[in-house]
């Protein structure tokens, strides 16, 4: 299946990277909800978090890790993976959002009425 970030993979569409290598790609949002928002994405499509292999899930954290660091993120940071239509998932490719940059706050579900 071909989807925007596939496009990005292949070069087809821009993007701003920061990590790339033979297997993952990290480029900068296009929308970012804080001062770093990033954007960690396997080479190869992969639907959602239940269709990837486990190295590739301990692969695309350790990459989240290792950008997350080298963009300064020495306070911390929040990994975010939105998977199906509850998670709020857009884009039909796996991929973890790595936010950082000032303090995030305590809340993850900002709609409490969800609960
Ligand atoms: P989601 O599928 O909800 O986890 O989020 C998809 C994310 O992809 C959103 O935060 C978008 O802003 C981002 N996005 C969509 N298209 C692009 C693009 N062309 N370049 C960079 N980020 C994008």
């Amino acid at each position: 299946m071909q989807d925007i970030f596939c496009s990005i993979v292949s070069g087809e569409v821009p993007a701003e990277f920061v990590f790339r290598d033979e297997s993952v790609v990290v480029f900068k949002d296009i929308h970012p909800q804080a001062p770093v928002h990033l954007l960690v994405v396997p080479v190869q499509h992969v639907d959602g978090v239940g269709d990837a292999d486990n190295g590739t899930l301990g692969t695309l954290i350790s990459v989240a890790h290792r950008v997350a660091r080298e963009q300064g993120l020495v306070d911390g940071y929040r990994l975010i993976v939105n998977d199906g239509k509850h998670g709020g998932k857009i884009v039909p490719h796996l991929h973890i959002h790595v936010l950082g940059g000032k303090p995030l706050g305590l809340k993850i579900v900002q709609d409490t009425e969800a609960v």
